[in-house]
């Protein structure tokens, strides 16, 4: 490998004493003597992040937080985590490589206390993209060592299905916007009259981690030899889908490791948000009417064709499976909250809803030492609107009702991209945790 600092005169002689002929063109004749023809080598177009800088900055004063709204208006070489909204908030934003220089002077300029958590963010996803399972992994191969795409995931599930009829079945909610099927299971050991749980995962399609931990809570459910669980197991009917925006998700693997919408096309941008498309309190916060922006809540309520499909599902099933508790898992930031995001307005089991999500977090703490934060969406994390929990608590009824953000803490220098090392203890927690809830939700009489 020849240094990065090689002279170019070194570097052509080099090539040259090397034999190489590649500076040959049709023209010349200088080479073997021979014509060289022109191979064709496709470039992928894959989103790359290199020398793509993360910072933390803190917001001092309703003048930073002016600032940061003008900013991230203006320019999109800064990827906002969250908007700027209040004096005493951190703020995460990944800003591109061309723009470094240009940003740091805006911080030192205006005296923002600031952290970088990440120089060159490509390297991340280089070391992440190696924690890929390879193509044509069997399902007999499926672990929690490694992320796995989305053929993996549908061909364990198909294989489940197979393997156990009489208590697997295979669902799927029909196809995606890029016409992908929505694939998921259920889990049903044959007691009549028991109530379900329904777990969506991957709504958000960089948040690799939940998809994992759907089908880790899927292979504990079905394989777990601790007898707790077991009994877990058998007392409810499980409607778990590991990954409802496959489009997304595939395109994570293709395009861009960091894409978090849909696919849908709207004239120069693609994607709608859509853990902000569901037709409760539709768009009356924290969301975006820019097809451009992450958090794009789509041209009208339950415009995406994935969230008709979770709906129609929920809407036909909620009352002949008896579904009393719904899960979604995202990531990053550990915390475990509740309705609502779109206002302080409480539920009406709001402080069952906060205790046992309180007890959930201490139940992770003594698992692994993590700790997660538990509250409703709107107290804990930030103001949204459209979200698929608010919709199912307010709309369907389904009293317990919890989002999960999973790994890394709020603070991650790592953001979406976490190691695989951290699947299985990410997923494990996350799994007592889940054993919590369903435990204090039965001994509050809400599964009778
Ligand atoms: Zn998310």
């Amino acid at each position: 490998m020849l240094p990065q600092w090689t002279p170019l005169p070194l570097l052509l002689l080099l090539l040259h004493q090397s034999g190489a002929a590649s500076f040959c063109t049709k023209a010349d004749q200088c080479a073997l003597g021979q014509e060289i023809k022109p191979v064709a080598v496709p470039v992928p177009a894959q989103a790359r992040y290199d020398y793509t800088r993360i910072y933390q900055v803190e917001l001092a004063s309703e003048e930073h937080v002016r600032l940061f709204q003008a900013l991230e208006l203006a320019s999109d070489s800064c990827s906002f985590m969250g908007h700027a909204r209040v004096p005493g908030q951190k703020l995460t934003i990944m800003v591109t490589a061309a723009k470094v220089a240009d940003f740091d002077d805006l911080v030192h300029s205006y005296n923002v206390t600031h952290r970088i958590l990440n120089h060159n963010f490509q390297a991340l996803i280089d070391a992440n993209y190696r924690e890929v399972a390879p193509e044509g992994t069997t399902p007999e191969q499926f672990d929690w060592k490694r992320y796995h795409p989305l053929e993996s995931i549908y061909d364990w599930l198909d294989s489940l299905a197979k393997k156990r009829p009489e208590v697997v079945s295979l669902l799927d909610l029909g196809s995606s916007t890029q016409g992908l099927p929505i694939k998921g299971v259920r889990i049903a050991f044959g007691k009549e009259n028991l109530t379900s749980v329904f777990v969506e995962s991957g709504i958000h399609a960089r948040e690799w981690i939940a998809p994992a931990t759907a089908t880790y809570f899927i292979d504990q459910l079905l394989n777990s030899e601790d007898p707790v669980v077991q009994e877990m197991a058998r007392s409810h009917n499980w409607l778990i889908f590991p990954s409802v925006n496959p489009d997304g998700y595939r395109y994570t693997f293709q395009g861009d490791r960091m894409w978090r919408k849909n696919r849908a096309l709207f004239g120069i941008c693609r994607g709608v948000d859509l853990n902000r498309n569901f037709p409760f309190h539709w768009n009356v916060t924290g969301a975006s009417g820019d097809p451009c922006r992450y958090d794009y809540s789509g041209p009208s309520a339950g415009s995406e064709v994935e969230t008709q499909r979770i709906v129609q599902f929920l809407e036909h099933n909620v009352q002949s499976e008896r579904i009393r508790t719904f899960i979604s898992l995202h990531s990053y930031s550990q915390m475990i909250m509740f309705p609502y995001g779109h206002s302080a307005e409480r539920v009406e089991n709001y402080q069952d809803l906060k205790e046992i999500g309180q007890l959930a977090a201490q139940r992770i703490k003594d698992v692994s030492g993590r700790i997660y934060k538990s509250g409703s969406i709107y107290e804990t994390i930030y103001p949204s609107s459209g979200g698929s929990k608010d919709w199912a608590h307010g709309h369907l009824k389904i009293p317990i009702t919890y989002s999960y953000e999973l790994r890394g803490p709020a603070d991650s220098e790592d953001l979406f991209i976490l190691s695989a090392s951290e699947i299985e203890p990410t997923a494990g927690e996350a799994f007592a945790a889940l054993q919590t809830i369903v435990q204090e939700a039965g001994k509050r009489g809400y599964y009778q």
